[in-house]
């Protein structure tokens, strides 16, 4: 199938006016900027459109959107840990699943194309067939009552994708965070990590409660984590990071999501695991956090991209990454438009091992794009951030969708 478009964006430094772009079977085979029709091929034209890469959104939880505006931000972190532990029992199978489907069509609207969501609940997964956008569902684990059979619980999602074949899924890992899962548990998944090459993600240095906890101190997380077992390696960390050092607990490429409170003496370590910061700025400021520490991470070359977390501490309901980029850059008015526009393609799609695949519209990349009505006659990059509409087509994996403005 060949598209001709009035504007392509290859990559960000190669922008094709017009732009055509032929695919077959999910992938892209050729991109330039006049491609011949083949003999009875099909044609569609979109004169008035910019055909852009899908964006990528590596932290969210898509089975929590159904507690939007639910939940109020506390004085402290695990004030609103048991605002959420309370309501998690009445979120049904159901209610998660419908709260996936929807978000993930929320997010392709709004020009996100893969999304990496936290998943705690397996019963919901088992009733999906499909998604709007591609996920990478990033399995969550924790033990602070029972030990979960990481190996068990691998297996059978392994099970679960082989029988969705159609749908645009993959696999990922993710202890939840240092306060719920020992070190026992981080190990354990992350040598599942390697065995199967996924990806692995976790929270870590979100919130100053967590940063106490690790260094032995009595903090407000007591009220909400089990007293026994005792946990042997809190204390003596002087912060997350350092506690993840001591304790082996992060494979080489770790996703993170949040760090909020690194320290300095934090980035050597970061930077040997070769690590990707996840910053979610809508729900940073919801929390009324401290600044980002987006100096600190790019004086030392460690890559930071924008995710959205969820609904649940956002008002970004519909997850969108415009939103989270336009407050970002309100904050860091240094960041540029494609520096932005790069935190939300290429460096996230490196971050999942899809730099040939993802976050680029280049040959022998995965069909997944989008097609923006703005003006083609402005900096490309500037006027879809700022933009507002939905987009008008986008296409994940060779499948194409059409929005209508509501
Ligand atoms: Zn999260």
């Amino acid at each position: 199938m060949l598209i001709c478009a009035g504007a392509l964006i290859e990559s960000s430094g190669q922008i094709h006016r017009p732009g055509h772009l032929r695919m077959e079977h999910g992938i892209m085979t050729q991109v330039g900027p006049s491609l011949d029709p083949q003999v009875g091929e099909e044609v569609l034209h979109l004169p008035d459109l910019t055909l852009a890469p899908g964006w990528i959104n590596l932290h969210a939880h898509l089975e929590l959107s159904s507690l939007f505006e639910e939940l109020t931000p506390e004085k402290d972190f695990p004030s609103w840990l048991k605002q959420i532990l309370a309501r998690l029992p009445s979120l049904n199978s159901e209610t998660r699943r419908e709260s996936m489907q929807r978000s993930a069509v929320a997010a392709l609207r709004t020009g996100t194309t893969s999304i990496m969501s936290i998943t705690s609940d397996l019963h919901a997964m088992a009733g999906l067939t499909s998604t709007a956008s591609r996920i990478w569902w990033a399995l969550e684990f924790m033990d602070i009552q029972t030990r979960p059979e990481v190996s068990l619980i691998v297996e059978r999602s392994m099970a679960w994708l082989s029988r969705n074949p159609a749908s645009a899924w993959h696999l990922s890992l993710s202890p939840h965070a240092p306060y719920t899962a020992s070190p026992k548990l981080y190990q354990e998944v992350l040598a599942s990590c390697a065995i199967h090459k996924i990806p692995f993600t976790t929270h870590l240095a979100e919130s100053p409660e967590e940063t106490s906890l690790l260094a032995g101190n009595e903090t407000s997380f007591c009220d909400i984590l089990p007293k026994e077992p005792p946990r042997t390696d809190f204390g003596n960390s002087q912060s997350p990071v350092a506690w993840c050092q001591k304790n082996q607990t992060l494979p080489e490429g770790a996703i993170l999501a949040h760090g909020n409170e690194l320290q300095p003496s934090d980035l050597p370590y970061l930077k040997e695991r070769r690590v990707t910061l996840v910053h979610c700025p809508t729900s940073h400021e919801w929390f009324g956090r401290k600044s980002f520490p987006l100096q600190l991470l790019q004086d030392n070359g460690i890559p930071v991209c924008l995710g959205t977390d969820s609904p649940a501490s956002s008002p970004n309901l519909p997850l969108d990454l415009r939103e989270e980029v336009r407050l970002f850059r309100k904050k860091y008015s240094h960041i540029s438009p494609l520096e932005a526009w790069r935190m939300i393609t290429t460096i996230p799609a490196r971050a999942l091992g899809c730099e040939s695949k993802l976050g680029t519209l280049q040959t022998g990349a995965w069909a997944d794009w989008v097609g923006w009505r703005v003006p083609l006659d402005h900096d490309p990059f500037t006027a879809i951030l700022e933009s507002s509409d939905p987009a008008e087509l986008t296409c994940v994996a060779g499948m194409i969708t059409r929005h209508e403005k509501i």
